[in-house]
C-alpha cells in the first residue's frame, strides 16, 4: 500500500491527475502498477487499477491474474472492481473508503465494492478495505471540503456548490 501511495503521489506531481495509485501483486511479486492516467491519457478507463492491470498483462502476457491481490489507495469504482474480476484477481486491498472522501471521486452515488463481488461467480474473492485508511485519505479532498470546480466535472452543478444553471 505504501507503493500505490507512492505512485498517487508522483501521478499527481506529474500530470495534476487525481492521486489514485494501485499496485498488482502475485505469490510476493509485483507484476503491475500505476497511477490515475485519465486526463493524460484522454481515456476514461485509464484508472490506476486498470492501468496496473495493462501492465501486468504486458509483463505475464495473460489476460487473467488469478490469485492476484490488487492494492488501491481508494475504494474501487464499479469498473475497477468488474475487472478485476474478469482478470481473476483473489483479493482487493483498499485504504480509503468513499465515505471518507469528497463525493467527485465516484460517478454513482451508492455503489459499494462488495456489491459486485457478492453478485460475482466467485466465492474465493475477498476484499479488504482501510487498509492505511488515513494515509490514503489524506491524498484526497474530504467529504466536507469545497474541491475547485473544475476538479468535480463528474457532479451535476446542484451537487458541486456551483451554478445551478
Ligand atoms: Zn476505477
Amino acid at each position: 500500500m505504501r507503493r500505490a501511495i507512492a505512485l498517487a503521489e508522483a501521478g499527481e506531481r506529474a500530470d495534476g491527475a487525481a492521486p489514485i495509485g494501485a499496485v498488482l501483486v502475485s505469490d510476493g511479486t509485483v507484476i503491475g502498477e500505476g497511477h490515475n492516467r485519465v486526463g493524460e491519457l484522454c481515456d476514461p478507463s485509464a484508472h490506476a487499477e486498470i492501468v496496473a492491470m495493462r501492465a501486468a498483462g504486458q509483463r505475464t502476457r495473460q489476460p487473467r491474474f488469478a490469485g492476484a491481490t490488487l492494492y488501491s489507495t481508494l475504494q474501487p469504482c464499479g469498473m475497477c472492481t468488474m475487472a478485476s474480476i474478469w482478470a481473476g484477481v483473489r483479493r482487493i486491498v483498499y485504504g480509503a473508503e468513499r465515505n471518507q472522501v469528497h463525493q467527485m471521486y465516484f460517478e454513482d452515488r451508492h455503489f459499494e465494492t462488495m456489491d459486485f463481488i457478492r453478485d460475482a461467480f466467485r466465492d474465493d474473492m475477498q476484499v479488504t478495505g482501510g487498509v492505511l485508511a488515513a494515509d490514503c485519505a489524506a491524498l484526497y479532498y474530504g467529504p466536507g471540503d469545497d474541491p475547485p470546480r473544475e476538479a468535480q466535472a463528474n457532479l451535476p452543478p446542484d451537487r458541486s456548490g456551483g451554478p445551478t444553471e
